[in-house]
């Protein structure tokens, strides 16, 4: 049999290819055989540029159905694929283009000139445009390269273990790393979300996340691509859009932030958002508000999931049964997930621990990086997620943070999460981010940075009180900031380390 990703997904297109699988914003429809057959010219492109085995194609373009379209043709000639985040500038593309070592880049048009200078020093063989052809030069786009070429193409026969994508982590904690994919990864984790959240035939996956992170790559384009339906593809995440083509959906993912700029606007209701049976949200936590309000303003329950660009979705609220505000639910069929002490122990429920995972969707490795893939196996096979959590008794996992954002007080264990959560209870408060600071006696000191509601007024000496009534005075902020906003990256993570640096000298 043969194990390429792609093959997979064709087995399960729809008998009638001339059906929408891509529909866009301006009203471009891409049938599933536009698929095929434009996958199929881009295969053959690639392939007649006699790359190695397991060359890595760097991407770095806007969101486009050809962006998703290329990963595809990767998929299926067998390369690996490297997606990059479009926000990453000069410094960012060079550690990534020296560190994965691509025979192909593909590059926005408005880089060309710098991502070509790096590519060809890092020794490069192509880089090329998707769609734009290039001022002043004659060689063309990857896609005009592509045109030509025959829209036939057979899917090279692919081992299970064999890589097909690397995906850079977010840089939440540190330098990225490249986390190494392989095609039987991705195809067991497609196959067991598309069984846990019960896809049904006529479903429309309304898609506004980016391509470059394995939530919009992989989650939502796999479980659609496997499901052979219609998928909405948005540039990007935009409250007008998504606000349009909603009706029209039967299924949205996103990140918090999607939903939290949605209740912003008075047009999302019940009726807007009737078609819809599927609401997921990832990637960052979910705040309890935004969940309740949700189901409020639409009459829908979000479903929370937790993964990572190393393992995808280790565990979800299940689609059937109760969905718990604050927890990421049940892990997913197939899918080991531990919490272990400081002295590698199992801890019971509702003991804090860090999170360990096991299963076929794990990564076989950090690419190039063999010393922390070692570090971060444990001896029994065990990936150490570098989440911090606990279990409850009916085996919902709650995130507490990560390990790095731990603060240790006074010898004390403090979990920001508990805190966070009291903070944003205050009517008050939009939202909170718990960190600590170095200090001379304690060695780190608790300090909360907090985002008040518009129109609302809160002293930090009131916040402090308050949580010295509720929880034990260890954990209690020695110091109390406010911003207008929390800074996020493009996933909407909090990036605590640049609010540890903002408020360091403080
Ligand atoms: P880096 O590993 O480079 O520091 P990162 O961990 O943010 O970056 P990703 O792989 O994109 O990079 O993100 C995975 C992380 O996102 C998880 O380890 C977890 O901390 C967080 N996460 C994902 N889903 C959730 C969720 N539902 N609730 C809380 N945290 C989540
Ligand atoms: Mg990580």
């Amino acid at each position: 049999m043969n194990a390429n990703l792609y093959a997979l997904f064709s087995s399960k297109f729809p008998k009638d290819l001339s059906r929408c699988c891509i529909q866009t914003p301006d009203d471009r429809y891409y049938t599933w055989l536009d698929i095929e057959r434009a996958s199929a010219k881009i295969a053959n492109l690639l392939t007649s540029l006699h790359l190695s085995a397991g060359a890595r194609i760097a991407v770095q373009v806007e969101k486009s159905p050809e962006a998703l379209i290329l990963y595809l043709a990767c998929l299926r000639a067998g390369f690996v694929f490297l997606p990059l985040n479009t926000a990453y500038q000069r410094t960012e593309i060079a550690y990534f283009i020296e560190n994965a070592e691509p025979e192909v880049v593909v590059c926005a048009p408005s880089h060309f000139g710098w991502v070509s200078q790096i590519a060809f020093h890092a020794g490069t063989r192509h880089v090329f445009t998707l769609d734009a052809p290039l001022h002043g030069n004659n060689s063309g786009s990857l896609l005009d390269r592509a045109t030509p070429m025959s829209d036939q193409f057979v899917t090279v026969t692919s081992q299970p273990e064999d890589l097909a994508a690397i995906v850079y982590t977010s840089g939440t904690t540190g330098r990225s790393k490249g986390a190494m994919l392989t095609h039987a990864n991705l195809a067991s984790n497609a196959l067991a979300l598309h069984e846990a959240w019960a896809w049904q035939s006529d479903d429309v996956l309304l898609h506004a996340l980016p391509l470059f992170h394995v939530h919009g790559l992989f989650v939502a384009s796999h479980c659609a691509l496997l499901n052979g339906s219609k998928m909405i593809f948005l540039p990007k995440f935009d409250v007008e859009q998504v606000i349009q083509h909603l009706p029209e959906a039967s299924i949205m993912m996103g990140v918090p932030t999607y939903y939290v700029r949605l209740l912003q606007d008075q047009r999302l209701n019940h009726l807007l958002c009737k078609n819809l049976r599927l609401v997921v949200s990832g990637s960052a936590p979910l705040l309890q508000e935004t969940f309740k309000n949700f189901q409020e303003r639409t009459g829908k329950t979000i479903l929370e999931r937790y993964g990572m660009s190393e393992t995808n979705i280790l565990v979800s609220n299940p689609y059937e049964g109760e969905r718990k505000a604050g927890t990421v639910g049940l892990p997913l069929p197939g899918v080991d997930v531990r919490i272990v002490n400081a002295q590698s122990q199992h801890c019971e429920n509702d003991q804090i621990g860090d999170i360990q995972v096991k299963g076929p969707n794990v990564f076989c490795g950090y690419w190039r990086m063999p010393e922390k893939t070692a570090e971060e196996f444990t001896p029994d096979g065990f990936f150490r997620t570098g989440d911090v959590g606990k279990f409850d008794d009916d085996g919902y996992l709650t995130i507490v943070g990560r390990s790095k954002d731990l603060i240790i007080t006074g010898g004390y264990n403090v979990y920001p999460k508990e805190i966070e959560s009291i903070i944003d209870a205050m009517p008050e408060v939009a939202e909170s981010a718990v960190i600590g600071l170095p200090h001379t006696d304690f060695g780190e000191a608790v300090c909360a940075v907090i985002v008040l509601n518009e129109q609302t007024q809160l002293e930090a000496n009131t916040v402090i009180a308050y949580l010295r009534a509720n929880i034990a005075n260890f954990k209690v902020p020695k110091q109390v900031f406010f911003l207008k906003e929390l800074p996020r990256n493009t996933m909407g993570k909090v990036q605590k380390n640049i609010l540890r640096n903002l408020y360091q000298s403080d």
